[in-house]
């Protein structure tokens, strides 16, 4: 048995509020004040992207209006 630890779920953190919060880079720690996620839409997703100003890394994210409920895709880049 594996048990796999619930708790702030990369859903939770997008539709609580996008700016302010998680604008902290995890792959240096870099604190994004002044920063926020680009957000843009080709009519059935939002398509979220954040770049770190300290170390370059690019975070997505997919939010799909057509099913907002049930439907969000993370990924990270290099
Ligand atoms: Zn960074």
């Amino acid at each position: 048995m594996t048990h796999t630890a619930e708790g702030t779920t990369p859903f939770e953190r997008l539709t609580s509020h996008m700016e302010g919060e998680d604008l902290v880079c995890p792959d240096c720690g870099y604190e994004d004040n002044g920063g926020e996620w680009k957000a843009k839409t080709n009519g059935s997703q939002i398509l979220y992207r954040h770049l770190c100003p300290s170390c370059g890394a690019v975070r997505k994210r997919t939010f799909d209006l057509s099913d907002k409920a049930s439907t969000v895709a993370e990924t990270e880049e290099d």
